[in-house]
């Protein structure tokens, strides 16, 4: 699903360069949980930047489904960031004067929706992540817990293909830190890719692939087996079906605009 080849970035300021990233080469493959680990400065977030198609890289290569990802022009990696990856940062960065279901909504401005599938489809996003009842709530009316669920629905309206998470659990404290994590199990179970980062041991063993980063390079890796995966390694047919770019034919087309092909539009 994606890859990363030799990927290096630097960041300069005032002249200086800092190497955030080494030569990272990795591989995530479709319906993996993947907590990309290490100390604090060690690149984890620009990786998560990088893989999340908001952070060129400079040099290397960012290929998902075939596609070289930074070789597209800036408007279609846009549509492609808002097609296939949803985001929870670490503040989960709720709107606090919107309800929940329209915190949801908001990913959705753009979408050739109508506001009635809009709304049914958010309201659906969130009685999924356990929320049902209490789509009119602002933030300040849920919990930690809840706005963290109000975070992950809102990541996932668009239903991205790629889930990414930076230290979700960061700002919550232990319990509704779990429960935030609980869902990720949960998502992951059903088959939804996500990659996370955490500096966190903790929160780490949640995924079942554990990457360790230190002074930006993959220094090794390591696989979960444990009863808070709980994977059984199949996703079920229903949510993963359609939602590669790949397969809802979102490649072709950006492989076409890439090329300046016009293909003709087939029923
Ligand atoms: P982590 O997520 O593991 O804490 P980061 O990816 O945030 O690590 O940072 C890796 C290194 O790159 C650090 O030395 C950090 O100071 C530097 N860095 C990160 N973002 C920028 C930026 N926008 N400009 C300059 N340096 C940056």
């Amino acid at each position: 699903m994606i890859q990363l080849r030799n990927v290096t970035k630097e960041y300069r300021t005032d002249g200086t360069a800092v190497a955030a990233l080494r030569s990272v080469t990795l591989h995530v493959a479709e319906g993996e949980f993947v907590a990309l680990v290490g100390p604090s400065g060690s690149g984890k977030s620009t990786l998560l930047t990088i893989l999340g198609v908001m952070n060129p890289p400079t040099a290397g290569d960012v290929i998902v489904d075939g596609i070289d990802v930074y070789d597209l022009s800036l408007e279609r990696q846009a549509d492609f960031r808002h097609e296939y990856v949803g985001f929870v940062f670490q503040q989960l960065q709720l709107v606090p004067y919107l309800t929940a279901l329209e915190n949801v909504l908001l990913p959705l401005a753009v979408a050739r929706l109508s506001r009635r599938e809009k709304v049914q489809r958010a309201t659906e996003i969130l009685a999924r992540v356990g929320l049902a009842g209490k789509e009119r709530r602002l933030p300040g009316q849920l919990s930690g817990g809840e706005q963290g669920r109000v975070a992950v629905a809102r990541a996932l309206v668009n239903q991205p293909p790629l889930l990414l998470a930076d230290e979700p659990t960061g700002n919550l404290d232990s319990a509704t830190g779990a429960q935030v994590l609980a869902l990720f199990r949960e998502l992951h179970r059903q088959g939804q890719t996500i990659i996370m980062v955490t500096h966190n041991p903790e929160t780490a063993a949640f995924a079942n692939r554990l990457i360790h980063i230190r002074d930006g390079q993959v220094i090794s890796e390591s696989r979960v087996i444990s009863a808070k995966t709980g994977h059984n390694g199949k996703a079920p047919a229903q949510l993963t079906r359609g939602l590669s770019p790949a397969r809802r034919g979102y490649s072709d087309d950006l492989l076409a605009s890439r090329r300046s092909i016009s293909r003709p539009m087939t029923a």
